[in-house]
């Protein structure tokens, strides 16, 4: 027996589908019928509609979207976290080696001035932004996109996470907005420099965190439903616990600087800890012959 149908329900040889189930793709009732047999009207296979939501009887595309999109949300969180970690960093860095700048005699000493040349400042940001923010931003929402994708089979039955799906989705999008408002703001920070800019810049920046705060417990709460689609109880339960314990790491662990990290990247590891399991089902598929999706995962016909 391979992994994945070790950890799905037993289908026994020759026992009859107790309940009156319908047929996942022509809703002719089951009832009666051995397991480990084919629908009498279409030929589908009784186990697909007995294992209907699980994964391992989707359509490979649509596992494959879900397995990028994991990827794609790992590796914009990891550009992202080098970028929140690295620019204060590099910010510090620049302070020490530039020249003080010349003092304005007409200003009064403003509490938002920074110690170095406001417009070298600017343009700095302006380069971490479009190296590293705006990309990762754009993939963090295509990963979502990619991950959050309708099924285009009727295997799955009624889809349960859809709230869930158009909630990240919105999230997301509400993100990448903010993201470009941000880069309208940089580039007027090269050209002017005023407290109005660096306010509303902080005001952007802290809704984007209190979004992303958001995106973080819908996602959980979207993995916990899909990993039982895998079947996997113990990246069910994880998702669940991190709900309550990555907030908590991540609020105590703040007294020694670490905790975000430390959330993020366990945060980080349980989707791709997703993605290896969606994987798993994939390549054992792959190996099994399958090339393309079947044409019963494709459009019904009419
Ligand atoms: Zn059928």
């Amino acid at each position: 027996m391979d992994p994945v149908s070790k950890r799905l329900p037993p289908i026994e040889s020759g026992q009859p589908v107790g309940s009156h189930t319908k047929c996942v793709s022509c809703d002719y009732d089951l009832h009666g019928l051995p397991m480990d047999g084919t629908c009498p009207e279409c030929g589908t296979e009784i186990a697909q509609t007995l294992h209907g939501g699980m994964l391992w009887y989707s359509p490979l595309s649509f596992l494959r979207a879900l397995r990028l999109g994991a990827l794609l949300v790992v590796v914009s969180n990891i550009l992202i976290l080098i970028g929140s970690v690295g620019t204060p960093i590099a910010i510090f860095t620049l302070m020490t080696l530039a020249p003080a700048p010349s003092p304005q005699p007409h200003q009064p000493p403003s509490p938002w001035a920074s110690p170095i040349d406001p417009q070298i400042e600017a343009i700095f940001m302006l380069a971490v932004f479009l190296v590293l923010t705006l990309p990762a931003t754009i993939m963090l929402t295509a990963g979502w996109w990619k991950l959050t994708g309708t099924e285009p089979s009727r295997a799955a039955g009624p889809d349960r996470t859809a709230s869930l799906k158009t909630a990240i989705r919105v999230l997301v999008a509400v993100i990448l907005g903010l993201s470009a408002v941000t880069f309208g703001l940089i580039i007027a920070k090269v050209f002017v420099h005023n407290v109005v800019l660096s306010v509303s810049e902080m005001a952007v920046g802290m809704t984007s965190g209190l979004v992303s705060i958001a995106l973080f417990f819908v996602s959980l709460v979207f993995l916990r439903r899909m990993a039982r689609r895998i079947p996997d109880q113990t990246l069910h339960y994880r998702a669940g616990q991190y709900l309550w314990l990555l907030p908590v790491i991540y609020i105590l662990g703040m007294c020694v600087l670490v905790g975000p990290l430390v959330a993020t990247v366990m945060y980080l590891i349980l989707i791709g800890q997703f993605r290896s399991a969606v994987g798993e089902i994939l390549s054992m598929r792959e190996a099994a012959g399958e090339v393309e999706d079947s044409p019963l995962f494709g459009p019904q016909p009419t």
